[in-house]
């Protein structure tokens, strides 16, 4: 079934090629080798198949936010440590390349409100649901019901990119997917989509916020469509890739034999030969300035001010304006010691049961707190307890000062921060940005403006891919679709 899948689009390519006269493109390049440039390497090719030559731009490292910082000999994610099970690109790229998953280790979460802990998650389920319920009623029930009714209609994408179907801006590809419920959704905030179901201000301030602040670093005010996929990561059960998470990316560029060149893409400008664009790539690095001319190109990376990508787009008219907010700075700092555990109202560290603290919206200095397993865990691996030195990840708004790092750790051998700009401000107001940026030219991350997180990346890549595809051979009707729901089921 997955072969039959991957055999798919090479035999389109192959038709269309027949039927134009393989008038395929001859070089594409891609800018960013994170997993959104990674993964729309790899569906280029499978697309357009093996004769093109890919050629993929990176000023840092592979992974871009996918990305891993050894302590003590040992390696932990320092950038996205979680995926979810229904994360199908991601769990598709692990089998095709022969990853694992990494095994899990159980562990329980709280939520501190910087006084006390409002709710202490138990090894029993039910007793769990207890308590959920003892204290918010069944407002997180009907918190489950909208998270899941979101996520049924989000996966309706894999059905639509399965046919081939791709969509030139976020707007008609949420369109397509919820119509205008998914519209709103990115204009209305979490805490007012979850009043209108009947879900208390209380769960929301309490336990819907403490899951933003951990996952997006923002507040309940965010977008309900961004908030529903963070929720969405919070009930359903979670991986991550023995080795590290950026193996996906190594290993869908090798699979790919993409072509990856250290540099920094510093503009892209327009050029015509025969009615076609062509675009010229400019780069630098050590070695000096260079560029190159190509028929495609996607911008797989961030393109706001404080990004650091900084490419200018030259020659186009109307000129390319991509108009971004800001980006949430995150520092993640792993921390090598003896966890605090009074700070937390346990006095004494071996009663301290948790893995994990999440915070709600009091004024902290930190947004949430792990005890980190490394990114190979073996057989006989176990978490340390309180009482031992272990490694924790804190994640915050600006690095810990010595003293917040004091309020947390008794003592510490080592602290190793990663500063990251690491999701879009998701706002309410903010425009619905478009995949489509000329002809040949397209920006993956314009789906972050709706959700961010690696599968929504891979969704993004796979849509890039099949709109590239669909435009070079004209196939139109494949593009911005209406109905696509009723079309699929007829087209099965
Ligand atoms: C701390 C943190 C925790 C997160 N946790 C999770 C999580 O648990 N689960 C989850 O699903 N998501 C999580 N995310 C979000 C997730 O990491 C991102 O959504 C995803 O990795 C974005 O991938 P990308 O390829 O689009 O961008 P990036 O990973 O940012 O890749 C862009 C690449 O482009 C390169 N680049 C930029 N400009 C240029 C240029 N001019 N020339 C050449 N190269 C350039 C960069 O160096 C970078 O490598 C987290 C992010 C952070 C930072």
């Amino acid at each position: 079934m997955a072969r039959a899948a991957r055999l798919l689009p090479a035999l389109a390519a192959l038709l269309a090629a027949a039927a134009t006269g393989d008038a395929r493109p001859s070089k594409i390049a891609v800018v960013g080798a994170g997993v959104g440039g990674s993964a729309v390497a790899h569906f280029l090719q499978q697309h357009f198949g093996p004769r093109v030559q890919i050629d993929v731009f990176e000023k840092g490292t592979v992974g871009g936010r996918l990305a891993t910082i050894s302590v003590n000999k040992q390696h932990y994610e320092s950038g996205a440590a979680s995926l979810h099970s229904l994360s199908l690109h991601m769990q598709d790229f692990v089998k095709q390349l022969g990853l694992r998953h990494r095994r899990e280790v159980g562990g329980r979460s709280a939520i501190f409100n910087g006084e006390s802990l409002v709710l202490e998650e138990t090894d029993w389920y039910l007793l769990n649901l207890f308590r959920l319920w003892w204290h918010y009623g069944i407002s997180f029930l009907r918190l489950q019901l909208w998270v899941e009714e979101v996520m049924e209609k989000f996966m309706r994408i894999y059905k639509y990119q399965a046919h081939g179907y791709a969509f030139s801006g976020v707007e008609e590809l949420l369109y397509s997917l919820g119509e205008a419920a998914f519209i709103n959704m990115s204009r209305r905030s979490v805490a007012e989509s979850l009043l209108r179901v009947g879900v208390s201000q209380r769960f929301i301030d309490d336990v819907v916020s403490a899951v933003l602040r951990a996952s997006y670093g923002q507040s309940a005010a965010m977008p309900a469509f961004a908030g529903a996929m963070s929720l969405a990561g919070a009930q359903g059960s979670l991986w991550s890739v023995e080795g590290g998470n950026k193996l996906v990316c190594s290993g869908l560029l090798k699979l790919t034999k993409a072509n990856v060149i250290h540099a920094t893409v510093t503009s892209v400008t327009l050029q015509q030969t025969d009615g076609k664009p062509l675009y010229q790539v400019w780069y630098e690095n050590e070695a000096g300035v260079g560029s190159d001319y190509y028929d495609i190109v996607v911008i797989a990376t961030p393109l706001h001010p404080d990004s650091g990508s900084s490419i200018t787009f030259g020659g186009f008219d109307p000129p390319i304006a991509v108009a971004q907010g800001p980006f949430q700075p995150t520092v993640v700092s792993l921390v090598h010691g003896y966890l605090n555990s009074s700070y937390f109202g346990f006095p004494d560290p071996k009663l301290f049961p948790f893995a994990t603290i999440l915070t709600t919206d009091f004024p902290s200095f930190f947004l949430a707190l792990d005890n980190l397993c490394p990114v190979n865990v073996s057989a006989s691996f176990r978490r340390r307890q309180p009482q031992e030195a272990a490694v924790w990840r804190v994640r915050s708004p600006q690095p810990l000062l010595r003293s917040q790092l004091k309020t947390l750790f008794r003592s510490y051998y080592s602290v190793q921060t990663a500063e990251w700009q690491a999701h879009p401000v998701h706002s309410p107001h903010g425009p619905l940005p478009r995949f489509m940026l000329h002809d040949q030219l397209f920006h993956l991350n314009a789906l972050e403006w709706a959700a961010s997180s690696v599968e929504v990346t891979a969704v993004a890549a796979k849509n890039v891919a099949l709109l590239a595809f669909n435009r070079w051979y004209q196939d139109l009707d494949k593009i911005d679709q209406k109905d696509l729901m009723h079309k699929v089921k007829t087209e099965l």
